[in-house]
């Protein structure tokens, strides 16, 4: 007996067009972007690091400190690896060697807007993360002081910021949405690490860029060689 579903000309052409469909179905897949969280080089950074991370300098890292940073996506917020990022990045902001008062993801060779910093205006000032930053407003006011940044050292630079700014922000323990408004140095400090995520470092916004001797000497044991694996 003839199987009349195979022969008919009618179901031929339906079984090419599921074909088809199933084959462009496949190619969507595989060109479909990636939703793991830290892909490539990132999860290399995270997982291969100590717990003291490479901090990245000029000029030689100028790509990853030069880059736009992301939002980090709902896969990534939910990652293991934020949380080990978020870890070795405290340590290492915290550590003699670097004794900063904050770190930007891309500091660490990860262009995701992630940063460290002392809340200097809070009791006791705490260290706080804060994800997926962004300046909402800053006041109209500005004033000039002198700035340091753990990717140029030895340098100092005089540069003017507004003395209060209105973040936004995902709050790490929550993943909820949060805002907030800083006043004093701690306003600068948000100012400097959002630079990073712009891919801005404050020498773009000075001209007094100068050698800071004190700089040099407290954080000679440091070495600024990357790790081979990097
Ligand atoms: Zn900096």
């Amino acid at each position: 007996m003839k199987n009349s579903i195979i022969e008919s000309p009618k179901n031929q052409w339906v079984m090419l067009g599921a074909l088809l469909i199933a084959g462009l179905a496949t190619l969507l897949i595989k060109h479909k972007p990636s939703t793991e969280p830290f892909p490539g080089q990132e999860t290399r950074i995270i997982t291969a690091s100590d717990s003291l991370m490479y901090v990245t300098v000029l000029p030689q890292d100028s790509t990853v400190l030069r880059t736009p940073s992301a939002d980090l996506t709902p896969e990534e917020l939910a990652s293991p690896l934020l949380k080990e990022l978020m870890a070795k990045m405290l340590y290492t902001v915290k550590h003699p060697s670097q004794d900063g008062v904050g770190i930007a993801a891309p500091q660490v060779g990860i262009d995701k807007r992630v940063v460290w910093l002392q809340r200097l205006d809070l009791e006791g000032e705490p260290w706080r993360c804060y994800l997926n930053l962004h300046i909402e407003t800053m006041s109209d006011s500005t004033e000039t002081l002198p700035e340091g940044c753990l990717s140029l050292p030895p340098m100092r630079g005089e540069v003017t910021r507004s003395p209060s700014v209105i973040v936004t922000y995902i709050d790490p323990d929550t993943l909820l949405p949060a805002r907030d408004t800083i006043h004093g140095y701690t306003a600068r400090i948000f100012q400097h690490e959002h630079d990073h995520l712009e891919g801005i470092v404050y020498a773009d916004r000075t001209d007094s860029l100068y050698i800071s001797q004190d700089w040099a000497a407290e954080r000679s044991a440091f070495t600024y060689s990357r790790p081979t694996w990097w």
